[in-house]
């Protein structure tokens, strides 16, 4: 088994089972589950396979470079109207579902996949079977609230957005970009005091942060110097451009720039999975909800019912709701009626664990460790019965 950036997430090291499965029976039930997967070359082992998934791998080896019209598109934006971005915008996303390889805004082949191999070693040994719990608590989901402020005049809509979801008893996580507007320390101060947290969204962006390795590297020092500055410990990259290798000079406890499924990124592809995992040194904590804007002003959506669909998949599957929404947008009341919707929607659902990216990453973290979980669970023993396998939507409501 080669290690690799991916390689702490094998279905083994996830599940954290009691007793513990050989690596034979282990590899025996991801070899008969695997094809659940619908890779075009399954990989012969678990590190392989968890880097096609986690890792991108099965998008090709260019997955994480843009194209030279998307490149050239970032040197134009800055000349061009915003009602000419947001048209452009939205003649590439296009039918951007039928494009991806990824199932959207649903994709279950991986979150089954995991299941249905703990179900497999768990007849293969016969007995009681158990793993780690996913939640503290005995919760079935979590449920994760982030922000990005694009703007100045986002900046200035974001105590209002904070006050919204604090009337709904949520706290979320605020992510401000270092050098495109004047920071609002007192805002921040004042959001950190209230219970949420300051995240790092990119450097400037700009469309940029990703252009080279060079330039990254560059970007990357000052960005670990404004995580000092923001005591932030998370970081969302700009639009979702990403790279797990040059990424892990940041100094972070946890990233934000990935998600389950999205065709309508710049980099669209998708790492499949509603949980977090472990990325060589950060927590990735991958968004899975849709973004506010492709959600309302794309897809033209009036009402949250496709969160909500969402939703229900995950805490079906035990996974985590993460929901990337943006002060900028949810100035537009269109946006906003749809966001407030949803959160009404979730306080009357309620059983999840509301926490802050930090927390979770945290979580994650002790999880992965030895350490007895025991005060977590509120069982005794290492881990928590195994849940019902969900097989079809509804079985859990
Ligand atoms: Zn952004």
């Amino acid at each position: 088994m080669t290690p690799n950036l991916w390689s702490q997430n094998t279905p083994d090291l996830f599940w954290q089972c009691d007793p513990n499965p050989t690596a034979e029976q282990w590899q025996e039930a991801i070899q008969k589950k695997i094809s659940i997967l619908g890779l075009p070359n399954p990989p012969p082992d678990s590190a392989t396979l968890v880097e096609q998934i986690l890792g991108e791998g099965q998008f090709g080896p260019s997955r994480w470079h843009l194209s030279t019209a998307k490149r050239l598109y970032y040197e134009v934006k800055p000349l061009m109207p915003r009602p000419v971005i947001v048209a452009l915008r939205k003649i590439y996303s296009r039918g951007a579902e039928d494009e991806t390889p990824a199932q959207w805004p649903i994709e279950p082949c991986y979150a089954t996949f995991l299941w249905e191999v703990l179900s497999e070693v768990q007849a293969m040994t016969g007995g009681i079977l158990r793993h780690r719990p996913l939640w503290p608590n005995g919760h079935p989901y979590a449920f994760v609230l982030t922000h990005d402020i694009e703007t100045a005049a986002g900046q200035s809509f974001m105590r209002t957005i904070a006050d919204i979801d604090e009337s709904f008893g949520f706290r979320s996580s605020i992510n401000f970009i270092p050098e495109r507007y004047k920071i609002d320390y007192g805002l921040m101060d004042e959001l950190r005091e209230r219970g949420f947290e300051i995240g790092v969204h990119g450097l400037k962006h700009d469309g940029k942060e990703f252009q080279s390795k060079q330039v990254f590297m560059q970007r990357a020092e000052r960005i670990n110097q404004y995580l000092k500055d923001f005591q932030a410990v998370g970081f969302r990259a700009p639009l979702m451009h990403r790279e797990p290798e040059w990424m892990q000079v940041l100094e972070i406890d946890y990233d934000l720039s990935f998600f389950d499924t999205d065709p309508y990124e710049p980099m669209p592809g998708g790492v499949m999975t509603i949980w977090p995992y472990f990325v060589g040194r950060f927590v990735e904590l991958p968004y899975t909800l849709a973004q506010d804007h492709t959600l309302v002003k794309v897809l033209g959506e009036k009402t949250p019912h496709l969160w909500l669909q969402k939703v229900h998949f995950i805490e079906q599957n035990r996974g985590m709701a993460l929901i990337n929404t943006h002060p900028d947008y949810l100035m537009d009341s269109a946006v906003m009626e749809v966001y407030i919707s949803f959160l009404r929607h979730m306080k009357a659902r309620g059983g999840f664990w509301n926490a802050l990216p930090h927390e979770v990453a945290q979580w994650w973290r002790r999880r992965a460790s030895e350490e007895p979980l025991d005060e977590f669970s509120g069982l005794t023993g290492r881990a928590v019965d195994v849940p019902i396998i969900p097989k079809q939507q509804g079985q859990f409501a």
